[in-house]
């Protein structure tokens, strides 16, 4: 299939021909023509299946075909959980809107209102925001909603997960009750159903299915280490490796700090990404680390939500997720788009309950691997880090993700992603 076939206008056939991409991916295939039609949609997809582009090119035909009135009032809003998310959609719509007259802009908090604000009062066509700035400039008075004719919420069971129900409810009040909704989610929670079905009106159900499946594999290992030799070993793999991009995983915004350091002592060009950091800083990491500047990017699992970082080769779980979904999210940022990459874990006795969690989950057994000089001490006792220690308690059963039985898993840009619990890491 080709773009051509979707209805889609040149102008964003230009566009997209000048990205690069010549099929539309399933996402896409299955989302375009029903939003072009009008319809509400459901989606199941996550980040690295084309998603974005599913959304933003149909939302753009209509806009751009619709009747565009003076003063260009917000006439599409699109909700993200994080900064990043938001800012790569925006990218995206500049790039795709390059032959259209179409505005669109960006607002989320960590960064200075104004500029945002100056942008909102020369007028947009487009509104991608974060739901806190949003709510923030909403009750300043300095953004209006009322001629909002799509909304789009993405990633909301990642939206739901970060507890941002109630600034969603607020804003679906503000919003003209009729308009075009669609919800895009990787998992489909007891809570995503209930959202959905409060917003959604006949919607179509599309879903990128690992049928579809352009990627390789995904390799996993488990690599048991003494917890005091973790950052030996992380060091030893990535050096003597020659390793040139590796996204590595820590459990808390502390330790993402110190093993960055430790790792630039011994010559890894490292930076740290989580929740402290500051919007510019987050920003120019995640530059570097794609651009090739640095090697290893350190992040917490908040941080690195909806992160587009294409083909990456190594995955490093420096410690483990003490929420087994969170190791399939984790996971999923290798062995993208067509490549294929290698997860590693590297794991302490005290993390054992973590890895029988996770295997439980995945319905594998892992493979481990022993690292010569590296072994865990036999008698380390296998008690769990306490929940003081940043083990959040579970309030939902997780479902089992698809995975084959060796230990690799597909999508069309990534693996699918199992339910999302309710809880805070407010440590990450
Ligand atoms: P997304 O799931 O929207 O985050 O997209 C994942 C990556 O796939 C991004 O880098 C997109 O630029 C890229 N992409 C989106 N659609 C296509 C396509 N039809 N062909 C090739 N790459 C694509």
């Amino acid at each position: 299939m080709s773009f051509n076939s979707l209805g889609l206008s040149d102008a964003l056939l230009k566009a997209i021909s000048k990205k690069g991409y010549t099929t539309p991916s399933p996402i896409q295939q299955k989302a375009i023509p029903s939003i072009l039609e009008g319809k509400d949609v459901l989606a199941s997809a996550q980040t690295g299946t084309g998603k974005t582009a599913g959304f933003t090119l149909p939302i753009l035909q209509i806009l751009s075909q619709g009747k565009q009135l003076s003063h260009r009032p917000v006439r599409a809003l699109i909700l993200t959980p994080t900064r990043e998310l938001a800012a790569q959609i925006f990218e995206n719509l500049k790039e795709y809107s390059t032959y259209l007259d179409i505005r669109s802009t960006v607002i989320f908090g960590g960064v200075n209102q104004k500029p945002q604000v100056a942008q909102l009062r020369n007028g947009i066509d487009i509104l991608v925001a974060t739901p806190g700035r949003l709510i923030d400039l909403q009750n300043q008075g300095l953004i209006s909603l009322s001629k909002v004719e799509i909304l789009v919420l993405d990633e909301a069971d990642r939206m739901l997960d970060m507890g941002f129900l109630r600034d969603i409810e607020r804003i679906l009040k503000v919003l003209p009750a009729k308009r075009q909704n669609l919800l895009f989610s990787a998992t489909f929670s007891k809570d995503i159903k209930k959202l959905a079905m409060g917003i959604l009106h006949h919607p179509v159900h599309v879903e990128a299915t690992p049928e579809n499946t352009t990627v390789d594999a995904i390799i996993q290992k488990i690599y048991p280490c003494a917890k005091q030799k973790k950052t030996e070993l992380i060091i030893k793999l990535i050096s003597e490796g020659n390793w040139k991009q590796v996204l590595v995983f820590t459990r808390t915004k502390q330790g993402a700090n110190k093993l960055t350091e430790a790792m630039i002592s011994a010559g890894i060009k490292a930076a740290a990404i989580h929740g402290n950091k500051g919007q510019g800083a987050r920003t120019r990491a995640l530059a570097g680390f794609k651009d090739g500047t640095l090697t290893a990017l350190v992040a917490t699992d908040i941080a690195a939500r909806g992160l587009d970082i294409p083909l990456l080769p190594h995955v490093i779980n420096f410690e483990l997720p003490n929420i087994p979904e969170d190791y399939v999210h984790r996971i999923g940022r290798t062995g993208r788009a067509g490549a294929s990459g290698e997860a590693i874990s590297l794991v302490s006795p005290d993390e054992t309950v973590f890895l029988r969690d996770i295997e439980k989950l995945v319905g594998l057994k892992l493979p481990k691997e022993q690292i010569p000089g590296f072994e865990p001490d036999p008698n380390a006792s296998t008690e769990p880090i306490k929940p003081g220690q940043g083990r959040p308690q579970r309030n939902s059963t997780p479902k089992k993700p698809k995975t084959d039985n060796k230990a690799r898993s597909n999508n069309s840009f990534g693996p699918r992603r199992p339910s999302q619990n309710n809880d805070r890491r407010s440590n990450r």
